[in-house]
């Protein structure tokens, strides 16, 4: 291997110790090695009907894709893209996120953040997903037709229970076209209640379908 000044420069600059198992990640993975991003397993079948959800869940939602797992490495994974702010991350969770064969849907739309907490923020790592899948499927995307009118608490730091009532009415749907079919997009999903409250105010404003799509999914 030539040892060219580039490479020089690059281990410099791009070298840091996997948060995992610190070995040298050399940032392939940002900043996790490959060794640990490898382990990042794909459910065998990514769409569900059913599962054990709020008893309304399925009442909104039509169905459920999700890439894998929300545990071990994916779930730290997550967890350094979102809460730690590293956005290179959104580049290679995406690469994991659209190798999710996309539901038959006219339009697909992220779950927001409240104004509030994308300012501090700074991203919506769920908008991050969903532009990165329009692209690769060729999706029409809408940023602004689902809006979160309500700031809650963080859903993570919540009981069960405390999750259905935090983001209760939270969202608004506007300015859709009625019967349309739609993709709705998030990092997570613990609880459902996030996605639920989001898919009723998607029916509300006269969406015939919501198919949910997600990176990880609690088992
Ligand atoms: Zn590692």
């Amino acid at each position: 291997m030539k040892l060219s000044l580039r490479s020089l420069l690059y281990d410099l600059v791009f070298n840091e110790d996997c948060p995992i198992c610190s070995r040298n990640s050399h940032f392939r993975y940002s900043p996790f090695c490959e060794t640990c991003w490898r382990k990042i397993e794909s459910f065998s079948s990514h769409r569900i009907y059913s599962g054990k959800f709020h008893s309304e869940f399925w009442k909104y939602v039509d169905s459920l894709s999700s890439f894998g797992a929300y545990e071990g490495i994916l779930k730290e994974a997550i967890h350094y893209f979102k809460y730690v702010g590293i956005k290179r991350f959104g580049k290679e969770l995406g690469k994991l996120f659209i190798s999710i064969k996309p539901p038959e849907v006219d339009l697909l739309i992220p779950v927001p953040l409240h104004i509030s907490k994308l300012r501090k923020r700074g991203f919506n790592q769920s908008a991050t997903l969903a532009k990165e899948y329009a692209d690769t499927w060729r999706i029409p995307l809408s940023l602004t037709s689902l809006i979160k009118v309500r700031d809650t608490k963080d859903q993570a730091s919540l009981e069960a229970k405390e999750r259905w009532i935090n983001v209760r009415d939270a969202y608004l749907a506007k300015n859709l076209k009625k019967g349309i079919k739609v993709g709705l997009v998030d990092d997570v999903v613990t609880t459902g209640a996030t996605i639920m409250e989001c898919a009723k105010a998607l029916k509300k404003a006269g969406v015939r379908e919501i198919h949910a799509i997600t990176l990880a999914r609690t088992i």
